[in-house]
């Protein structure tokens, strides 16, 4: 590939005059239009050929990294891959031409999807009834945030201003509660990297909304004492919240319903097949058990007595949090991916992403330091390498994978450890993809300890290497300026 030509943008590979298109001719050459409606000046467009403009495009697009071009163990972010048959069904003109203001009755087709993946997902979760409004994991965290609320609003318990997180909770849970007003708590993880019971406990009180928790947790542990924290926050007045992003290792296995979670949420671009990363498009449906349903949000898919379907308002809802009825598109994916997988599918997913995320762990621990004992979930975190001698940090090593063409791991999340190295590889790889991954990581921490100015240096083969982070972040430039 030609570093040089594709590194520029395409205003770059402009020649005065030069023509890739040729434009009917203009019928309308005799009408007068007035002064003030007319350009001025030129139209500042590249001017490129045809064969120029193909190549520009389609080495950029080699440039991007996605789960259909590579291995992408990005843990705590589910990227599996995702049959094609579901975007087939998302694009369907049928579909993407339904306006969200059409009367319910001429698009009842598009109702039925959204009330059976309403159903779909209160089977899967546990719950009593779901909402597909939701844009994202945050934003459904808020949203079932904005649902505790409105609860405790209803019982006049006027006096519950703190939600208690975890400190190995996602970033997500301390922003979404902030942002619907609580004050924090944080609880401490034990050394196995499950929650601190006793320090939860003692954190509980009649201030006390609600209490967020992951399941299996960011550091891929199932909590094994969910029963006794769900007796203890209900005996105090609050709600169990469950961050179900990552549902996949519970997939067919278990149910927060079932374990005494109040309300959930569910990245349906994590869990139930919607390429994701870049920034959407996203969907965080929330669920809620028996006796909450009225704080759900408006508007709601609901199947009247003479089976047909419509969408309601209702009086005591919480209001609207999104524009119609969410994303369909990416609504009509997970439906597609959980019908057919059917029942029997989807209990494989857990199981086949916890033996993946086992296996290459156990083939890694003898290099790579696993500061909480297996067997994990669908993830497990190292914290860098074991040899901490040779200075190579979990950084370089995540950029040394670049240069065998694997997307790196989640580092330095989450923030138990100094040199966290997050690993999820998800039910979707063969062993061939897993065998040779570890083989990588393998000779990494080979060559961290015979040539580590190979991995520090590294990557060596990208077409950008070494990116100053702090510049990025601080003094982004993100327009196009005429060099
Ligand atoms: C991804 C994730 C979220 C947030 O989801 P977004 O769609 O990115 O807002 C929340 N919690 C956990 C555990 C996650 O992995």
């Amino acid at each position: 590939m030609n570093r040089d030509f594709y590194s520029k943008l395409i205003f770059e590979h402009s020649h005065p005059g030069r023509q890739g298109y040729s434009l009917p001719r203009n019928a309308f050459a005799h009408v007068e239009l007035p002064a003030g409606l007319t350009r001025q000046g030129a139209l500042d467009l590249p001017e490129v050929d045809e064969p120029t403009v193909v190549r520009h495009y389609t080495n950029s697009s080699n440039n991007n990294f996605g789960v259909d071009t590579g291995f992408y163990p990005l843990g705590s972010c589910t990227m599996k891959y995702n049959p094609k048959i579901n975007e087939e069904i998302a694009a369907d003109p049928v579909m993407a031409r339904l306006h969200p203001l059409q009367p319910a009755s001429t698009c009842q087709g598009a109702l039925e999807i959204y009330y059976t993946l309403q159903q779909a997902l209160s089977e899967i979760g546990g719950m009593s009834e779901f909402t597909l409004n939701p844009f994202a994991g945050a934003h459904g965290e808020l949203t079932g945030l904005m649902t505790i609320h409105a609860y405790h609003d209803s019982r006049e318990d006027w006096g519950r201003t703190k939600v208690i997180v975890p400190d190995s909770a996602h970033g997500t849970n301390p922003a979404s509660a902030a942002v619907c007003g609580y004050q924090i708590i944080e609880v401490k993880s034990l050394a196995d990297g499950t929650v601190d019971v006793a320090d939860l406990k003692s954190k509980l009180s009649d201030e006390v909304a609600a209490v967020m928790m992951t399941n299996p947790n960011t550091v891929g542990m199932f909590e094994k004492s969910i029963p006794e924290i769900a007796e203890a926050v209900h005996a105090c007045g609050a709600l169990l919240y469950y961050d179900g992003a990552n549902l996949n290792p519970m997939l067919g296995v278990a149910r927060p319903g079932d374990m005494g979670f109040d309300v959930m949420h569910i990245n349906l671009h994590k869990t139930f097949s919607t390429p994701h990363g870049g920034g959407g498009p996203g969907s965080g449906p929330i669920g809620v058990r028996k006796g909450l349903e009225q704080f759900l949000p408006n508007p709601r898919v609901v199947k009247l007595a003479d089976g047909t379907f419509d969408v309601v308002c209702e009086e005591s809802a919480l209001g609207r949090v999104s524009m119609w009825l969410g994303n369909f598109t990416v609504e009509m994916r997970a439906l597609a991916y959980i019908m057919s997988l059917g029942s029997e599918g989807l209990m494989k997913v857990g199981p086949l992403a916890a033996l993946n995320a086992n296996y290459i762990m156990h083939h890694l621990r003898d290099l790579y330091l696993l500061p909480i004992e297996g067997p994990c979930k669908h993830e497990f975190v190292f914290d860098g390498l074991i040899d901490k001698s040779t200075g190579v940090t979990t950084l370089n090593v995540a950029k040394r994978l670049l240069d065998f063409g694997f997307h790196a791991p989640t580092i330095y999340f989450p923030l138990l450890f100094h040199e966290s190295l997050m690993i999820e590889p998800t039910e979707t790889e063969t062993k061939e993809t897993l065998d040779r991954f570890i083989e990588v990581m393998r000779q990494i921490a080979v060559e961290a300890k015979e040539n580590p100015e190979l991995v520090n240096s590294a990557p060596h083969n990208t077409p950008i290497a070494h990116p100053d982070d702090t510049e990025a972040a601080l003094h982004p430039v993100v327009t196009y300026k005429e060099l």
